[in-house]
């Protein structure tokens, strides 16, 4: 109960903070990546970047981390009462990961596009999990899938001064 009315709370800070940066006129679309420990173990990081950056897609953050156990529940805390959700936990938090923040004009759907099927064995072809994942738990990356969603994640993994966004002034 408590857990579900931090999420509620988190999700209501994210909400305001993509109000405010709308207002301010600063807003560019952002989206939270994460190479997940099958895409580093494979080598596929690389790869899939590539695709990112032939979109012209800007890359506002990127970093590698061992994310702990406690950032992953709250990240995944939307599946906590599913089976799988120690897996996933212990999965994302068994190697490092690189995670990286784009930013560019409706990222946040257009990287869940490419991304495909939450199933590899379902992805279509072309897509990043068709192409390279093998199931649904090593699905290479997490990308996020709203626009609350994204702004939370930012939040989440990024501390202001390991962002370098685009500035773009609607008013320009
Ligand atoms: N997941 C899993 N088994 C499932 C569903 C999801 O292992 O039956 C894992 C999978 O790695 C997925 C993550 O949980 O990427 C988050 O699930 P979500 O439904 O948010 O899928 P996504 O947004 O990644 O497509
Ligand atoms: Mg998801």
């Amino acid at each position: 109960m408590m857990k579900r009315l931090l999420h509620i709370f988190s999700l209501g800070l994210a909400l305001i903070s993509s109000c405010l940066a709308e207002q301010k006129g600063e807003f560019m679309e952002q989206t939270v990546i994460i190479f997940k420990p099958d895409a580093m173990q494979q080598g596929r990081v690389g790869a899939i970047l590539q695709r990112f950056e032939e979109m012209h897609f800007h890359i506002s953050g990127i970093k590698m981390v061992q994310l702990s156990e406690a950032i992953l529940r709250e990240h995944y805390a939307h599946l906590a009462d599913k089976p799988f959700f120690g897996d996933i936990v212990e999965f994302m938090s068994s190697a490092p990961v690189v995670i990286m923040v784009l930013e560019g004009e409706n990222v946040i759907e257009e990287v869940r596009e490419m991304t495909g099927e939450t199933d590899s064995r379902l992805a279509e072809k072309g897509t990043i999990r068709g192409d390279f994942g093998k199931d649904k738990g090593q699905n290479m990356i997490h990308a996020s899938d709203s626009v609350v969603g994204a702004r939370a994640e930012v939040l989440r993994f990024f501390e202001p001064a390991e962002l370098f966004p685009l500035r773009h002034n609607l008013a320009d």
